[in-house]
């Protein structure tokens, strides 16, 4: 297939390299800097991308970044032919995607939202699970690119609802490791080993994907970024509007929200969102907070 690939961050550079490996035809983009992906062509805007496309795949940070690279002066809509299909692996505002996929219908081109799950390793093994809002005939076409990047599909309903679900996903994440990282300093205040709590935590009911996946990491105090915290806190932000138009409480979500911020306001934006743990260090008066 041809393939437009709009944003090449930590995700969506092994996404279009896995396209690319997969044998389709693929013409990348991105913001700053024109980087090159092996095997596909680099574009000059999201417009030239998209030429000729039948698939533009958009994997940007946020839903400014969405409406910027698909509606904006040189986005991709300019050049898209009917019955192309945009999809979106951003996690971005579920009822701005609603809003976004009216916009391209009306032009006679489909919007599949499709965020990912799988952090940076996923995107790198082709082991993402797709999160999937929209009809079922372009999600269907899209078939042989899900299995390209990844290995499960949840198709959940219309537009938005891949969002939805994702946000409630990670709203789960964001609990989850919060909570790892509250009983991971107490433990270590205690006197416990580090690496004898997680094996108690893994060998246990309580054992979870999530710290599976950050503990190697947390025991090295490595919080080079796989899932920025910045984006962590977006996607937050995403969940608390989400809860009060529709007037849902979230309250261990909005505690979790201000150790994002004080994180944010010790300069750690760019790394790891597992670095909010050095924060609980940090009051604890334990060594380890990330620099
Ligand atoms: P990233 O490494 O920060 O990359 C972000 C990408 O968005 C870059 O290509 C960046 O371009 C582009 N971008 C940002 N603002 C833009 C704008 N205004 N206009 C056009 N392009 C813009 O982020 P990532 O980790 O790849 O995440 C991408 C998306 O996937 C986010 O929505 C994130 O929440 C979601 N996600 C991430 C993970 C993960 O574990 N990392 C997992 C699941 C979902 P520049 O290079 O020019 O800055």
């Amino acid at each position: 297939m041809k393939i437009g690939f709009l944003g090449l961050g930590i995700m969506g550079r092994p996404m279009a390299s896995r396209l690319v490996s997969a044998g389709h035809e693929v013409a990348v983009w991105n913001r700053t800097a024109r980087q090159h992906v092996d095997g596909a062509t680099t574009a000059v805007s999201p417009a030239d991308a998209a030429k000729e496309a039948e698939v533009v795949w958009s994997c940007v940070a946020d839903t400014n970044a969405v409406e910027r690279v698909i509606f904006g002066d040189d986005g991709a809509l300019q050049s898209m032919r009917e019955g192309a299909i945009v999809v979106d692996s951003s996690t971005i505002s579920p009822s701005a995607t609603v809003r976004f996929a009216e916009r391209v219908n009306e032009r006679g081109v489909h919007w599949v939202d499709a965020p990912v799950t799988g952090s940076k390793i996923g995107a790198e093994n082709g082991h993402l699970v797709f999160i999937v809002g929209g009809a079922p005939e372009p999600v269907q076409y899209l078939e042989p690119l899900f299995k390209a990047m990844g290995k499960q599909v949840i198709h959940i309903g219309g537009n938005g609802k891949g969002q939805a679900a994702k946000l409630g996903m990670n709203l789960m994440l964001a609990l989850i490791y919060e909570g790892f990282a509250e009983a991971f300093v107490l433990a270590r205040k205690l006197g416990v080993e580090p690496h004898k709590l997680i094996e108690l935590i893994q060998a246990s009911m309580v054992r979870s994907g999530a710290i599976d996946y950050k503990a190697p990491f947390v025991l090295r105090h490595d919080y080079t970024p796989n899932f920025p915290l910045r984006l962590m806190h977006k996607d937050i932000h995403l969940m608390l509007d989400m809860a009060k138009e529709n007037r849902v409480k979230l309250p261990a979500l909005e505690t979790v929200d201000e150790i994002y911020e004080l994180s944010s306001e010790e300069g750690w934006d760019d790394l790891d969102y597992a670095a909010t743990l050095g924060l609980l260090e940090k009051w604890a008066g334990l060594s380890g907070a990330p620099k």
